[in-house]
């Protein structure tokens, strides 16, 4: 594959400033004018992972994991950058004066922590992501840094996730109970579902699982990267009176719409970290909640500040300010990052 992180014609070395981060506050790699994660169109992009509050179409030239490059590519097209670059977990590449380093961020196939180098100077982006164990995505590794800019999408004392497992057993019971009624789960399509259907064949679920049409092609793209999710049939295919008994995932949009009368008398489960909120799962007419997060919860964030051993932390991509609290009561250098497009989350059901 063509090199486009190519180094360029080293500038004049000047002094270091340890105490001025080369990285800007919207996740700009000054030195080597790339940006993490943008959310408009750039020359130089470093892809975290394949959400879409992350990976964007029409970038010049995208460095990002081999599997985040396949999932960009089936969600927005080959051609959704002028070039890709892969770069895998470990390998570290020198781009002028930075080396940038992928390390595993455990949060959905491919997904990466981004250690960037620059003249003694380490800086860690997360991205997103997770430290429980999950055979979906490659298992988080902790990197120690000076600067860590982490993710606080559940960065409130009060989010403290279950065990999936647990949450998996609570929904086999109620399709136990009810077996003249289909159960589906609402889940995002890219990370959320397949995790759902691995947690449900690893807790001893093995009859076919029906899928949504939104959710086919990236389950495909999953088990072609060997992720073994099992049977899984496309819910068109079969009949109302098949569905009896069975578990069928959608995406959340669709649990609520017509697609969903093709189901005998549903129980609308919905996977999702936010399902902790009583309130938000009531509102939205959810029978059967269940606390399964991709991110880190509130302890998990606090555990991996302290472990990277930063002194200097940036928080963003969610609820800043509790944990900035949290880091300046540590003794910790730190800051809010107000990084607009994260906001949008179309990844609300995370
Ligand atoms: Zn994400
Ligand atoms: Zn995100």
């Amino acid at each position: 594959m063509m090199r486009i992180f190519e180094p360029r014609v080293a500038a004049a070395v000047k002094l270091a400033d340890m105490s001025k981060p080369f990285l800007a506050r919207d996740l700009r790699v000054d030195p080597i004018a790339a940006y993490i994660d943008p959310p408009v169109p750039r020359e130089r992009a470093i892809i975290t992972h394949g959400h879409a509050d992350h990976a964007r179409s029409g970038h010049g030239a995208v460095l990002a994991t081999p599997d985040t490059i396949a999932i960009m590519k089936v969600r927005y097209g080959e051609d959704c950058a002028g070039r890709f670059q892969a770069l895998d977990y470990g390998e570290p590449l020198q781009v002028d004066e930075v080396t940038v380093t992928f390390f595993p961020a455990g949060h959905i196939l491919g997904s990466a922590q981004v250690l960037l180098e620059h003249r003694g100077q380490r800086i860690v982006v997360t991205g997103d992501y997770k430290r429980l164990k999950d055979r979906t995505a490659q298992p988080f590794e902790l990197v120690r840094c000076d600067l860590l800019v982490t993710e606080a999408t559940f960065g409130l004392p009060v989010f403290q996730h279950p065990d999936p497992r647990a949450e998996m057993r609570r929904l086999l019971r109620s399709v136990a109970d009810s077996p003249q009624r289909s159960h589906v789960i609402g889940c995002y399509a890219l990370g959320k579902a397949q995790r759902v259907i691995a947690l449900l064949r690893d807790c001893g679920w093995t009859a076919p699982i029906y899928l949504h049409g939104a959710m086919i092609r990236l389950c495909a793209l999953y088990e072609e990267h060997g992720v073994d999710l099992g049977v899984l049939k496309p819910s068109l295919e079969a009949t109302k009176a098949e569905l009896a008994g069975q578990i069928v995932i959608a995406p959340p949009s669709a649990i609520k719409d017509r697609w969903s009368r093709r189901l005998p008398d549903p129980v609308l489960a919905v996977a999702s970290g936010w399902m902790s909120v009583k309130q938000r799962a009531r509102q939205g007419g959810v029978e059967l909640p269940l606390v399964i997060s991709d991110h880190a919860d509130w302890n998990e964030l606090r555990q991996t500040i302290a472990e990277t051993g930063a002194e200097r932390v940036w928080v963003t991509h969610g609820r800043e300010d509790a944990l900035v609290y949290h880091c300046r009561q540590q003794g910790l250098e730190a800051e809010p990052l107000n990084i607009a497009a994260y906001d949008e989350g179309e990844e609300d059901a995370e």
